[in-house]
């Protein structure tokens, strides 16, 4: 989904730092409040508009995509941004490709800010796998009653998998062309209580999950749920991460924008 960029969501007035953050983690709204916060910080965050009711920034937003790597130098050196910090999922992989691509192109400092992955605890029965395609095939062959914890991005990829019986938790509703046969779609944003999770699993009659490796506490209670309910667990790691600067630390990503 493509927006007309405002003329700008910074003011014209030169200030000590214009700073870029790109949204779509709960570690960006962390960021964001603590830039707001800071007089010699001006900065707008970015969102790709996946979600129709975002939660509120403390920052000027603005929505869509820049228009791949060309777009987003051209939005660097028109809005004569100081700093990027790239504050998307983890598995947002393509918007972090071209961040970095833009922020050579314009000359502009790139952190990355992420969460740590999740490790498995004592108790865990965890298969990691790379991909969705090593997740469908991880299932098995025999017909199961799967919790598709990914989102609705990617769920087509289990539709070669008919066989499994799936629920699947989204924020926002998936296209009908892109869900298994026998899909349940449930609706849930994160944080999630543990209780509410064994709940869920044991009255959906869960028999394995299926997640990303988003790392993270608001969505970790799935993991302790099944966990605790001694279910397998079928973890996608994440995509491989480029060559920019990277730091799970918020403390770290303030002093960035100080440099
Ligand atoms: P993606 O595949 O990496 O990016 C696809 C395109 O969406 C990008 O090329 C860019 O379009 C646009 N885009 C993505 N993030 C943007 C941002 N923060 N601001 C402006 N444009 C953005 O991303 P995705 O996996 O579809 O994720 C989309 C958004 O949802 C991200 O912001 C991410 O943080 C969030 N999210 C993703 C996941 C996930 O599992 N992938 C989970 C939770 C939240 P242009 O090329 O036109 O600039």
């Amino acid at each position: 989904m493509k927006h007309a960029l405002p003329s700008s969501a910074l003011s014209s007035a030169a200030p000590c730092r214009r700073v870029l953050v790109l949204g779509g983690s709960s570690e960006a709204r962390t960021l964001t409040a603590r830039i707001a916060a800071d007089p010699r910080l001006e900065g707008v965050i970015s969102l790709a508009g996946r979600t129709s009711a975002p939660r509120a920034y403390d920052l000027p937003t603005r929505v869509g995509g820049f228009g791949g790597v060309e777009g987003l130098t051209r939005y660097l050196l028109d809005e004569r941004i100081t700093h990027v910090i790239d504050a998307t999922h983890p598995f947002a992989a393509r918007i972090s490709a071209n961040a970095h691509a833009a922020c050579i192109a314009a000359g502009v400092p790139l952190l990355v800010l992420t969460r740590p992955p999740w490790a498995p605890a004592q108790g865990d029965r965890w298969r990691e796998v790379a991909d969705n395609a090593a997740a469908v095939r991880a299932l098995g062959a025999a017909p199961r009653r799967v919790f598709l914890a990914i989102g609705r991005q990617g769920v087509a990829d289990f539709r070669i998998a008919p066989q499994h019986d799936y629920l699947l938790r989204v924020i926002e509703p998936p296209q009908t062309d892109d869900l298994p046969p026998s899909c349940e779609v449930i609706f849930g944003r994160g944080p999630f209580a543990l209780e509410d999770e064994v709940a869920l699993m044991c009255d959906s009659r869960i028999e394995i999950v299926v997640t990303k490796n988003s790392g993270g506490a608001l969505a970790y209670a799935k993991i302790e749920a099944a966990r605790t309910l001694k279910l397998d667990v079928v973890m996608i790691a994440r995509p491989a991460s480029g060559d920019a600067a990277a730091t799970h630390s918020i403390d770290a990503a303030m002093a960035f924008l100080a440099s």
